[in-house]
């Protein structure tokens, strides 16, 4: 017996055929990396079904961006990255010369896929708040979303990240990546209800603090020559 909090994903919910997504929603993976949330996911609903003392919550992060305000952390993904935000700031940078969007055909306002982009330091407020609930009662198994609730294509936050920043990204409009969703947002219901946690940054906070971050440490923890 024990309590456990596991970083799950979003990525569970697979392609949703509609938004937003309830825990509820049935679960599928749709790549290696969502099988892995997926079967951890199981392995503790296991637990807890073969022993009813241990208390486990498993929340479902959305997409997390941004770095902490004090430009000292952030996130420095090592080779070419695969997620939006630090490519982005790598091209704002100078270290990459364009960003890629992956697809402009999508049903959207716009036509680039949208996503639920989340504070990393309301990510871990969400934290805080499920570790409280933890050890307040006994709890079971259960999951929560940790997502804003709110939409953003591509291009939106392309345009938050250059007013902040003050740079022009450019753009090469591609094809799809194979496996993306075209919409994925959360419903915030159960965590604001049952954890008493809201995000409280928007995309303007994110692109800021992620800038500051950036210009500060253009090379990440590293230097010019450590990273490519
Ligand atoms: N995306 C893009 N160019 C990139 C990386 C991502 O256009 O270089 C798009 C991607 O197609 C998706 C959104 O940005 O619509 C978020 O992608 P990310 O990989 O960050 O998160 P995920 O798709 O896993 O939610």
């Amino acid at each position: 017996m024990g309590e456990l909090v596991f970083s799950s994903s979003a990525t569970v919910y697979g392609w949703p055929k509609e938004v937003p997504c309830t825990e509820e929603f049935p679960l599928c993976a749709v790549n290696p990396y969502g099988r892995t949330k997926l079967f951890i996911e199981e392995i503790c609903r296991d637990i807890y079904r073969s022993d009813s003392e241990w208390s486990i919550i498993l929340l479902r992060y959305f997409n997390p961006v941004g770095a902490h305000s004090s430009g000292y952390i952030g996130e420095d993904p090592r080779g070419i990255p695969n997620n939006l935000m630090p490519f982005v700031q790598q091209v704002a940078v100078g270290r990459r010369p364009a960003l890629t969007v992956f697809g402009n055909d999508y049903k959207t306002k716009d036509g680039t896929g949208v996503r639920d982009y989340i504070h990393v330091v309301d990510l871990a407020d969400g934290h805080i708040a499920a570790l409280r609930k933890l050890f307040d009662c006994k709890l079971g198994c259960e999951v929560y979303n940790l997502g804003t609730g709110k939409g953003t294509s591509v291009l939106e936050m392309v345009a938050a990240f250059e007013k902040a920043s003050g740079k022009k990204i450019p753009l090469v409009m591609a094809g799809r990546r194979p496996g993306d969703a075209e919409i994925v947002y959360a419903s915030t219901e159960k965590a604001e209800r049952e954890l008493n946690w809201k995000a409280k940054y928007g995309i303007e906070e994110m692109c800021r603090d992620q800038w500051n971050w950036a210009s500060k440490n253009p090379y990440g923890y590293g230097s010019p020559d450590s990273t490519s």
